[in-house]
C-alpha cells in the first residue's frame, strides 16, 4: 500500500524533502528542516494526491483515515499531550501546502482541538485564562470561516463590541476616534479574559444562527471538518485564479500538514515573525522581515496589526528600537544561525516562518524566497562570489521573464513631483495611473485600457484579480510582507503598502492624508477621489499626486555581469525589432546583435510623411505614385542613415512595406473630408478609392510583396533609399550590413519578382553614385505554404526570418485581432496550454519553424536563420528556436538582456536534457 501520511517529529522525518509532489513545498520544508535538527514542532503531512482524490469523491478515503489516525497518535505521544484532553491538551494547526508556493490562497486553522473543557483545561495548565479564551475564540471565528463556510464580518463585529466594552471600562472616550485609532488605542491585547470568554460564546452562537448548526464540540470532529477544508481550499476561486496566472496544474493538488501549535502569543516572551535570509527587495545579504510580540502567525501576514522589523538597522528613525534584534536578541541570533543552516543546506535564499513561545525559537516553514527581478539577479550573482553556486546555477536561477523589469522606466529624478506621502517600497518600480478602490472595478476599468492603482486599506486574497489588473498597488495596511507586497512583487508590479497617512473611505471612495512641509509639520490635508490619477515609486515607497515623468535604466551592476556570463554561453544571437534610430540605440546598448526586424510602415505614420503616403494610395497612375514616392524617399533615407549609423558594424533586416494601404487611409467622415480639403481631391474619390481598398479579410488580402507584384515602384522607392544611405554613410566610415527582407511571400516567384525590383534600384543607385554597397536578400517564413516550400525560396532567398505572428495566425487559423475574445477561455480550459501568440505553439507553429529551417538549409547550406515575430522575446519559445538551431533571435529593446539570458538556459537545459538521456 503507498504510503500517504508522513510523520515528522523528534529529529526524524518520514518523508522525502525533494518529494514536493507528494509533501508539498511546506511539508517538504518541515520534512528537511527536522531532518537538519533544527527546532520544528512536530507533526504530519498527509500527501498531495488525497486531496485529488478528495476533489473527485469529497471525502477522505478509509485507508488515509487510519494512517491519520497512527500519525495522530506519534504526534500525540511526542508531544506528550493529547487532542480533547483537558489535562493535557494538544492543539495542532491545519495547513494547506501545495507543490508550488501559492501565498495565501488557500485554507489554514490554527488552534484546533479547543472545546470549553480544553480551553478551561489551558488556562489551569498555563496559568493564563485570558491566553486560553484568546486561543479558543481566534480558533472558533477560523473554523467557522473556513471548515463551516460562516461569514468572518459577524466575529469582527462581535470583537468591535468586546473592544467598545473594554474601552468604556478603561475610561477611553470613543467618541471623537475612528475604528483604526480606537483599535490602536485598544488593541486585542487589551480586551480581558472574562470578555473573552464571553465573545467564544458569542462567537458559537453566531455559527448556530449562521450555520444552523452547532459548533463542533469533539476535537476528532473539528479535525477532519478542517483537513476537508484545507482540500475543498484547493479549487476556491482565489487559488483557480492563481494558478491560472502561474501556470500551476489543477491536478497537482495540495498536501495538508497537521502540526502541533506552539504559541507566539503565549506571554511577552512569545512572538511570531516571517523572515528572508536576505532583502526580497535588494537581494542585501542579512535578515530581512517583521514579527509581532505576543501574537500568531496569522496577525504577522493578515495585514490587521502593521509589524515591526527584525532588524534593528531597519528601526524607523527616531522611534524607539522595537526589532526583534533589540527586544529579543537571543532568539535573533538563533533565527540567524537557523537562517545560515538553511541557505548553506538549500544554497538558496529562504522565506522562513517562525514562532518565539516564551523565549524559544520553532521554526514553522522554509521556502525558496520569492524575491524581486532585482534581487534575485543580486542573489545569484553573491552566490557565485560566495562560492554557494556556480555561474552556470545562477544563470538559471534567474527568470528571465521578470527580469524586463529591471530595465523598466524608474521616476525621472529632475521632474518636478508633488509627495503625498510615503508608505513601505514593497515592490520596486514607478507606476501611474487612476484610482480605483476595488478590485472588480480594478479589472473593469483596465479591460477598457486605463491604467489604474488599486489603492486599498489593505488587500486579501480575494483581490487577486485586482492586483493583476491594476498598473500598481498602495495599501494603508501592512508590512513588506502583507499579502499585497507578497503578491506585487511576484507579479513584478510597484507596491507601496503600510502608508498609514493615508485614511482610505471605500464608503465615499476617497483616500485622505496630510501632507508634511519639509519641517515636518502638517501643511495641508488632500483628499484623492476615485479616478484621480496617482503615481507610485515602489523602490522608495513614494506616493506623488498627478502623473510624474519616468526614465528608462541601464543594464549595468549585477544584471550585467550575468548578462555577460550568459553571452559567455550562448549560440543564439540576439537582434532587436526597431525602426527608429533611438530604438536602434537603445537596442544597442542593451546588447542587441542587430536589428532582425525594421518595420518600413511606422515611418510613414508621422504628420509629414503620412499625406505624401495617401497620395500615393490616391494616385490614379504609376506617374502619380511615382511623384508621391519622391516625395517619401528622403524620408525613408534619413531614417535609415539613423539606424545604419547606430548598429554600425551589424546587421540591419529591412523589411519592406507589408501592410494593406488601407491602413494609411482615416475612417471617420469628418477626416475624410478634411482629408480631401489638405489634398485637393473631391470627396468622391476618396470614398470610392476606400471602397477599392476595403478587404473582409485584410491580413490575408492585398498585403506584403503582393503589394509589389502590384506597385513595383513601392519597393523600388524603398531599396533606393536604402542603397543611397548605405552609400552616404560608408563614405563617413560607417560599417553598413543591410538585409532586404520581403514579408509575406509564398512562392518562388514573387522572391524572384521582387530581388528583381532590389537589383535593379541598386544597379542604378549604384551607376549614380559611383560606389557600390554590399547587401543580402531575404524573405521572411509568415505562411505555412512558405515553410512548406522553403526550399524553393531559397533558391533566391539568402535569409530567413519566421515572422511567427501571422505564421501563428494563418496556421492555427487564429486572427491576431480578434482572437483575444475567445483564446482566454481556451487557455483556462486547458485546450490550449498558453496564448499561441506569446509563447510558439511547438507542435504545430514550431514544427512548421523546423520544417521551413532545414528545408531551407538543405537548399542553401549557409542560409541564415532567425525569428522575428513576438515569439522571439518570449523565454521558452527562445529554448525552442535554440533547440531547432536557429541562428537569432529578434525582440524588443527591453527585452534583448532577458532574450540573452534565456539563450544561455537554453544551452543549459539542452545540455541537462543529454546527461539526463545518458543516465537513462
Ligand atoms: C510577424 O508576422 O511575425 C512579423 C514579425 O510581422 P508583423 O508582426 O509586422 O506582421
Ligand atoms: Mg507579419
Amino acid at each position: 500500500m503507498t504510503k500517504r501520511v508522513f510523520f515528522f517529529g523528534g529529529g526524524k522525518a518520514e518523508g522525502d524533502p525533494a518529494r514536493r509532489d507528494v509533501l508539498g513545498g511546506k511539508g517538504a520544508g518541515l520534512a528537511e528542516m527536522t531532518g537538519l535538527g533544527l527546532p520544528v514542532p512536530p507533526g504530519f503531512t498527509i500527501a498531495a494526491e488525497v486531496s485529488t482524490a478528495f476533489a473527485h469523491t469529497q471525502r477522505v478515503p478509509d485507508d488515509v483515515r487510519r494512517e491519520v489516525e497512527v500519525a495522530l497518535g506519534r504526534l500525540e505521544e511526542t508531544a506528550g499531550a493529547r487532542l480533547g484532553d483537558p489535562a493535557a491538551p494538544l492543539l495542532v494547526s491545519v495547513r494547506s501546502g501545495a507543490r508550488a508556493s501559492m501565498p495565501g490562497m488557500m485554507d489554514t486553522i490554527l488552534n484546533l482541538g479547543m472545546n470549553d473543557a480544553v480551553a478551561a483545561g489551558l488556562a489551569a495548565r498555563t496559568r493564563d485564562r485570558r491566553f486560553a479564551f484568546d486561543a479558543y475564540r481566534r480558533f472558533i471565528a477560523m473554523h467557522a470561516t473556513v471548515a463551516l463556510g460562516v461569514d468572518r464580518e459577524p466575529f469582527d463585529q462581535a470583537i468591535e463590541q468586546a473592544r467598545a466594552r473594554t474601552a468604556a471600562a478603561l475610561g477611553v472616550d470613543r467618541s471623537r476616534l475612528n475604528a483604526e485609532e480606537l483599535r490602536r488605542r485598544v488593541p486585542d491585547s487589551a480586551i480581558e479574559a472574562g470578555e473573552l470568554e464571553r465573545l467564544t460564546a458569542t462567537y458559537k452562537e453566531i455559527v448556530r444562527r449562521k450555520s444552523g448548526r452547532e459548533f463542533p464540540d469533539d476535537p476528532r470532529e473539528q479535525l477532519w471538518q478542517a483537513i476537508e477544508a484545507v482540500f475543498r481550499s484547493w479549487n476556491n476561486h482565489r487559488a483557480i485564479v492563481y494558478r491560472r496566472m502561474h501556470e500551476i496544474p489543477d491536478d497537482w493538488g495540495t498536501a495538508c500538514n497537521v502540526q502541533a501549535m506552539v504559541f507566539g502569543n503565549l506571554d511577552e516572551r512569545s512572538a511570531s515573525g516571517v523572515a528572508f535570509t536576505r532583502d526580497p527587495s535588494t537581494g542585501d545579504r542579512h535578515l530581512y522581515g517583521e514579527w509581532l510580540p505576543n501574537a500568531q502567525g496569522e496577525d504577522v501576514v493578515a495585514g490587521t496589526r502593521t509589524p515591526l522589523p527584525i532588524r534593528s538597522a531597519a528601526a524607523a528613525k527616531g522611534a524607539s528600537d522595537d526589532s526583534l534584534q533589540a527586544r529579543m536578541p537571543e532568539a535573533y541570533r538563533e533565527l540567524e544561525r537557523v537562517a545560515t543552516t538553511l541557505e548553506r543546506h538549500f544554497r538558496d535564499m529562504q522565506d522562513l516562518e517562525f514562532t518565539i513561545q516564551s523565549g524559544n525559537l520553532f521554526m514553522l516553514q522554509c521556502r525558496s524566497a520569492k524575491r524581486t527581478a532585482h534581487a534575485a539577479v543580486r542573489v545569484a550573482v553573491a552566490m557565485v562570489n560566495e562560492g554557494l553556486i556556480t555561474r552556470d546555477e545562477a544563470i538559471l536561477r534567474v527568470d528571465p521573464g521578470s527580469v524586463d523589469q529591471l530595465l523598466h522606466p524608474t521616476l525621472d529624478p529632475r521632474a518636478p513631483k508633488r509627495l503625498l506621502a510615503r508608505g513601505l517600497p514593497a515592490s520596486p518600480g514607478a507606476a501611474c495611473g487612476y484610482i480605483v478602490f476595488d478590485a472588480d472595478e480594478a479589472e473593469k476599468r483596465s479591460q477598457h485600457g486605463k491604467p489604474v492603482i488599486l489603492v486599498r486599506i489593505e488587500t486579501s486574497p480575494e483581490d487577486i484579480h485586482g492586483v493583476k489588473a491594476a498598473r500598481g498597488i498602495l495599501t494603508a495596511r501592512g508590512g513588506m510582507t502583507s499579502h499585497a507586497a507578497v503578491v506585487a512583487r511576484g507579479m513584478g508590479k510597484p507596491c507601496v503598502a503600510g502608508a498609514s497617512a493615508l485614511a482610505v473611505n471605500y464608503q465615499a471612495q476617497s483616500v485622505t492624508v496630510t501632507v508634511y512641509d519639509d519641517s515636518g509639520r502638517p501643511a495641508e490635508t488632500v483628499t484623492l477621489k476615485k479616478g484621480d490619477v496617482i503615481t507610485l515609486d515602489g523602490g522608495t515607497g513614494g506616493i506623488y499626486a498627478g502623473e510624474v515623468p519616468t526614465v528608462s535604466a541601464a543594464l549595468s551592476g549585477e544584471f550585467g555581469e550575468l548578462v555577460a556570463w550568459a553571452d559567455g554561453l550562448r549560440s543564439l544571437k540576439v537582434r532587436a525589432n526597431a525602426d527608429t534610430p533611438i530604438d536602434a540605440r537603445t537596442a544597442r546598448a542593451f546588447g542587441a546583435e542587430g536589428v532582425g526586424l525594421c518595420r518600413t510602415e511606422h515611418m510613414f505614420f508621422d504628420e509629414k510623411r503620412i499625406e505624401a503616403m495617401r497620395e500615393m494610395i490616391l494616385a490614379d497612375d504609376t506617374a502619380g505614385r511615382q511623384a508621391a514616392l519622391d516625395k517619401l524617399l528622403p524620408f525613408q533615407r534619413t531614417d535609415f542613415v539613423g539606424i545604419f549609423r547606430e548598429m554600425s558594424g551589424l546587421p540591419v533586416t529591412i523589411r519592406l512595406l507589408d501592410p494593406p494601404l488601407h491602413e494609411f487611409l482615416p475612417t471617420e467622415a469628418r477626416q475624410l473630408e478634411q482629408l480631401s480639403k489638405i489634398m485637393g481631391v473631391p470627396l468622391e474619390r476618396i470614398a470610392q478609392r476606400t471602397k477599392e481598398l476595403h478587404e473582409f479579410n485584410p491580413m490575408l488580402g492585398h498585403r506584403g510583396c503582393r503589394l509589389a507584384i502590384t506597385y513595383p515602384e513601392i519597393y523600388a522607392m524603398q531599396s533606393r533609399a536604402i542603397f543611397e544611405a548605405a552609400i552616404e554613410l560608408q563614405k563617413e566610415g560607417v560599417d553598413v550590413h543591410a538585409e532586404i527582407m520581403i514579408p509575406l511571400a509564398i512562392s518562388r516567384a514573387e522572391l524572384e519578382r521582387t530581388r528583381a525590383i532590389v537589383e535593379a534600384a541598386a544597379k542604378d543607385v549604384f551607376e549614380r553614385s559611383g560606389a557600390s554597397a554590399a547587401y543580402t536578400f531575404g524573405t521572411m517564413i509568415e505562411l505555412p505554404r512558405a515553410a512548406l516550400l522553403a526550399g524553393e525560396l531559397a533558391q533566391v532567398a539568402e535569409f530567413f526570418s519566421f515572422g511567427t505572428n501571422d505564421l501563428t495566425q494563418a496556421t492555427m487559423g487564429l486572427s491576431r485581432d480578434d482572437a483575444g475574445k475567445f483564446l482566454p477561455v481556451y487557455v483556462q480550459t486547458g485546450i490550449l496550454p498558453k496564448d499561441p501568440f506569446v509563447s510558439i505553439d511547438r507542435p504545430g507553429v514550431g514544427a512548421l519553424v523546423e520544417l521551413g529551417a532545414e528545408r531551407g538549409r538543405r537548399e542553401r547550406a549557409n542560409l541564415k536563420v532567425g525569428v522575428c515575430g513576438e515569439h522571439g522575446g518570449d523565454p521558452d519559445s527562445i529554448r525552442f528556436f535554440h533547440d531547432v538551431g536557429l541562428d537569432y533571435v529578434s525582440c524588443s529593446p527591453f527585452r534583448v538582456p532577458a532574450a540573452r539570458l534565456a539563450a544561455a538556459q537554453a544551452v543549459l537545459l539542452a545540455r541537462g536534457r543529454a546527461v539526463d538521456k545518458k543516465r537513462d
